[in-house]
């Protein structure tokens, strides 16, 4: 059984992790960088070690620091959150050669999703819907233009190893794709060191629409239902809900047992997201991602389960304990992600967090470790905090979320928040009519200029 786990990981998942744990009555280790020396959970672990200067490289992604931090603490498992090395499957590979528990999947399984041309194969022998598109790397322009010619324009060039909606291009035409196909396996070797890349159909206007599964060691697997994170801007989400304010019971039935009879094939263990693009009815597969996610709030608001209590459980080997009958979906849940970012040009706005003020109320969850003096460190992502909010219905739920809103003050930094005030208030979003283009076109509108801002 677990009795310490070292969470490698910053920020406000890194205290989401603790507080499981600690509510599990297991102790908590906190790595960290020496920017990060007044974090929160570096307050509240119960043991904290510095493993490195402020680069990623050099602290949160150093295997031999964090191995020495488990050793010295005594830690016997690791968490490592989202992002930096959780989908790392070498990582988790020398955790279990150092007979340390990897909270998480296996690493074949991470292997197998971290590339996305083995992924999509391995889910569509597996029953998945998948994007039409070539069957693995592009070798030539030549084969590119051919493949795209039978398939139609526009296309999608996607770095194989790619992330974060980075490594991909549209090509609306025959005379563009030498150019992109170069420049997408240039991009793709600079930033994930692997020029692989291959060709998709682009959806013009779909939706995106992710599945949670949760998979124990004794072949049990039930989806948690979906998520709609089709508030997306550079292809990173923005506002993500549960459930999709398109989709039918019908189609949640369906699509859910589609992957939960695939996962099951597949023989993966622990939580996981299949996220698809949803257009006309229909779903079609992009990526399936190991690890928990940055939204996965909004499903624990709507099914009542601590997914980071689950996979501690799997952790251990212990049964899931319910079958998919057990799951209820209880009212909508939606998640602004707060960014340090100015909130027209998203330019980073690290600095000193003068006042702060929380939004509390019924069905109000603020996951942050942003307090009252605290500095935003300059060297990693902006998202400072995520507001859910949870009601019986969506209209209460977007009420609550005004509310909330309003209430909540993060001051000396600029933030997010004002864009979120705006976009609840947009026809459009009330009505749940958008898909993943809409935020882009929202925020190219005309904004006011300084002329009108004189008057
Ligand atoms: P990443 O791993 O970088 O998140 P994904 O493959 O999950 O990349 O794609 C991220 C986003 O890019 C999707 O949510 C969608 O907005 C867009 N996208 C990806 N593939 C397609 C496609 N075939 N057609 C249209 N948009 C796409």
């Amino acid at each position: 059984m677990i009795e310490k786990i070292l969470i490698a990981n910053r920020g406000e998942i890194a205290l989401r992790i603790h507080r499981a744990a600690q509510e599990m009555g297991i102790k908590t280790v906190a790595i960290h960088s020496t920017a990060d020396a007044d974090a929160m959970h570096v307050r509240l672990a119960d043991m904290s070690v510095c493993i490195g200067p402020p680069p990623s490289a050099k602290s949160y992604l150093n295997i031999p620091a964090i191995l020495t931090a488990c050793q010295i603490t005594g830690a016997d498992a690791v968490h490592p959150g989202y992002g930096f090395l959780s989908e790392n499957a070498r990582f988790a590979e020398i955790l279990e050669e150092h007979s340390l528990t990897f909270i998480g999947p296996k690493a074949e399984h991470i292997r197998l999703m971290g590339d996305k041309i083995s992924a999509k194969d391995a889910v569509r022998k597996a029953g998945i819907p998948v994007v039409p598109g070539s069957a693995g790397d592009v070798a030539t322009a030549e084969d590119a233009a051919r493949l795209c010619a039978d398939m139609g324009y526009p296309v999608i060039i996607k770095a194989a190893s790619g992330g974060g909606g980075k490594g991909m291009r549209v090509v609306r035409s025959e005379a563009e794709i030498t150019e992109a196909l170069a420049n997408t396996r240039r991009e793709a070797k600079v930033n994930f060191g692997d020029d692989t890349v291959y060709i998709e159909k682009f959806l013009e206007n779909p939706r995106h629409i992710e599945v949670q599964v949760i998979a124990d060691a004794h072949g049990n697997v039930v989806h948690l239902g979906e998520r709609d994170c089709s508030l997306q801007r550079r292809h990173q989400k923005v506002l993500e809900e549960a459930p999709s304010p398109v989709l039918t019971a019908i189609e949640r039935e369906a699509i859910g047992k589609t992957v939960v009879d695939a996962v099951k094939s597949l023989g993966y263990l622990g939580v996981g997201t299949v996220e698809f693009l949803y257009e006309n009815g229909e779903f079609y597969f992009i990526e399936m991602n190991t690890r928990l996610q940055v939204e996965h709030p909004v499903t624990e608001m709507i099914t009542r389960l601590d997914l980071v209590r689950e996979q501690i459980r799997i952790a251990n080997g212990e049964e899931l304990g319910y079958s998919q009958d057990d799951i209820r979906f209880i009212g909508h849940s939606i998640e602004c992600r707060i960014n340090a970012e100015d909130p027209v040009t998203f330019t980073p706005s690290p600095g000193k967090i003068k006042d702060f003020h929380q939004a509390g109320g019924l069905g109000v969850r603020f996951d942050s470790g942003v307090y009252t003096g605290y500095s935003i460190p300059p060297y990693y992502d902006s998202l400072i905090g995520k507001l859910i909010v949870h009601g019986m219905n969506r209209e209460e739920c977007i009420m609550r979320l005004q509310r909330s809103l309003h209430e909540l003050v993060i001051s000396g930094v600029k933030t997010t928040i004002p864009l979120f005030e705006d976009l609840i208030a947009n026809e459009d979003f009330l009505s749940g009519n958008y898909d993943i283009n809409w935020l882009e076109k929202y925020l190219s509108r005309e904004q006011p200029g300084e002329d009108d801002l004189k008057k």
